[in-house]
C-alpha cells in the first residue's frame, strides 16, 4: 500500500458536482473582481471564526502583511514572531516594512513560549504575531496579557488553524486580527492562492478593505496607500463550497490523529501533545523522532510518504541568517528542526490507510 501526504485530487473528486456549480455561477455572473460572490464568503467565514468581519485577500502572507499595517505597524516597527516557523510569516511582516524579531517556541506545544515573550520586546515593539502551529492554538492568556502591559498589537497567525480554538473561542477570534490562508492543502483550501484577515474591530476591518484596493474608499478616491490584493470571487465560489465541511473534516482529522497518537504510546517517537482547553485542528500531524532518517526510511520502505515542517528555523535560512537574534537562544526551535517529521494526515485518508501509517509507525518507532 501507498499512502501519500496530501490527496487532494480526492477532495476536488467528492465535491466535483458542486465545485462545478459554483464555479459556473461566477462565470455567468460576469463579476470578476470584488462583489457579492466575495462578500458572501466573507461574511460566511466571519460567521465560522466567530468574528464580527472577515475581509479577503489574495493569499496568507498578504493577509498577515494587510492585517498588520491595518492594526497600525509601520516601516521601522519591530514585530516579535517565532523562529519555529514556516518563512511566509516572515514575509509577511517584512511587506509590512517591519522587522521580525524571532523568540522561542514552547518545548511541548511548539508554539510561542510566552515566558520568553517578554525578553523580545522593546520600545519599538508594535505586533506579536503567534503562530497557531500545526493546527494548535499559542498558548494565548499568557501572550495577551504581556502584550497589553507592553501596548502591543496581537495578530494571529492562522493559516493552520481554520476552526482550532482556545478556551471556547476559535482561532481568528483570539486578537486584534487575525491573517488566515487558503492555499490549497491548507484545512480549507481554494483551487489556487486565497487569504483573509477577520477582526471584531470595524475600524481595522475597514483599513484592511482599504489596504487591500489600492486604498480606494469610492472608485478614484484613494485615503491611504494601499496594493492590489483581492480575494477573486472565482476562489470565493470554491471556498463557500468547500466551508461547510470544514468543521466534519477538523473531526476526521482528530480521529486520525487519536489512532496514530495511541499506536506510538510506549514508542521512541513521541506523539503531538493536546494542550489542555485547546481544539487541536490537525493541519499537520508532527511526532518527534530521535534517529528521523532511519524513521523516515522505514516508513518509505512501508509505502507511507513523510514530510518535514520544517527543516530549518527561520534564522538558519540562508536569505535571513541576519535574524539571528544576539544574546538570545532559540534552541527549543534548533533542537526540533532536527527531529520533527510529518506523517499523512488529512480527511480523505481510508480507515485502510490509517490503519497502514498506525502500524507502520509503530513498527518504525523502534
Ligand atoms: C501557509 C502559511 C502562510 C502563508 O500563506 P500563503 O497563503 O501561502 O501566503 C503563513 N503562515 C503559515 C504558518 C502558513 O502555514
Amino acid at each position: 500500500m501507498h499512502v501519500r501526504f496530501l490527496a487532494l485530487d480526492r477532495q476536488t473528486a467528492r465535491l466535483r458536482d458542486e465545485l462545478d456549480t459554483a464555479v459556473a455561477r461566477v462565470l455567468e455572473s460576469g463579476r470578476f473582481v470584488l462583489g457579492e460572490e466575495l462578500e458572501g464568503f466573507e461574511a460566511e467565514f466571519a460567521k465560522f471564526c466567530g468574528t464580527r468581519f472577515a475581509v479577503g485577500v489574495a493569499s496568507g502572507t498578504d493577509a498577515l502583511t494587510i492585517a498588520l499595517q491595518a492594526v497600525g505597524v509601520e516601516p521601522g516597527d519591530e514585530v516579535v514572531t517565532v523562529a519555529n516557523t514556516c518563512v511566509p510569516t516572515i514575509v509577511g511582516i517584512e511587506q509590512a516594512g517591519a522587522r521580525p524579531v524571532l523568540v522561542d517556541v514552547d518545548p511541548s506545544t511548539y508554539t510561542l513560549d510566552p515566558d520568553r515573550l517578554e525578553e523580545a520586546l522593546s520600545a519599538r515593539t508594535k505586533a506579536v504575531v503567534p503562530v497557531h502551529l500545526y493546527g494548535q492554538c499559542a498558548d494565548m492568556d499568557g501572550i495577551l496579557r504581556l502584550a497589553g502591559e507592553a501596548g502591543v498589537q496581537v495578530v494571529e497567525d492562522c493559516a493552520q488553524a481554520h476552526g482550532s480554538a482556545y478556551r471556547g473561542r476559535l482561532a481568528g477570534a483570539l486578537g486584534r486580527a487575525a491573517a488566515f490562508s487558503f492555499y490549497p492543502t491548507k484545512n480549507l483550501g481554494a483551487a489556487g492562492d486565497a487569504g483573509a484577515v477577520t477582526t471584531d474591530d470595524p475600524g481595522v476591518a475597514e483599513q484592511a478593505r482599504l489596504l487591500r484596493n489600492y486604498g480606494e474608499r469610492e472608485r478614484f478616491h484613494h485615503v491611504r496607500r494601499g496594493r492590489n490584493s483581492r480575494l477573486d470571487p472565482l476562489q470565493a465560489a470554491v471556498l463557500r463550497t468547500k466551508l461547510p465541511h470544514v468543521e466534519r473534516w477538523n473531526e476526521r482529522r482528530r480521529e486520525v490523529a487519536a489512532v496514530y497518537t495511541a499506536a506510538l504510546a510506549g514508542t521512541a517517537v513521541r506523539p503531538p501533545t493536546e494542550a489542555t482547553e485547546r481544539v487541536h485542528s490537525y493541519h499537520l500531524y508532527v511526532v518527534r523522532a530521535p534517529e528521523r532518517e532511519r524513521f523516515r526510511t522505514a516508513l518509505l520502505e512501508r509505502g507511507v510518504d513523510t514530510d518535514v515542517h520544517y527543516p530549518l528555523p527561520v534564522h538558519r535560512q540562508p536569505a535571513y541568517g541576519d535574524l539571528a537574534p544576539a544574546g538570545r537562544s532559540l534552541t527549543v526551535s534548533e533542537e526540533l528542526s532536527g527531529s520533527i517529521v510529518s506523517l499523512p494526515l488529512h480527511a480523505e485518508l481510508t480507515d485502510e490507510e490509517v490503519a497502514h501509517v498506525a502500524q507502520s509507525a509503530a513498527l518504525s518507532a523502534g
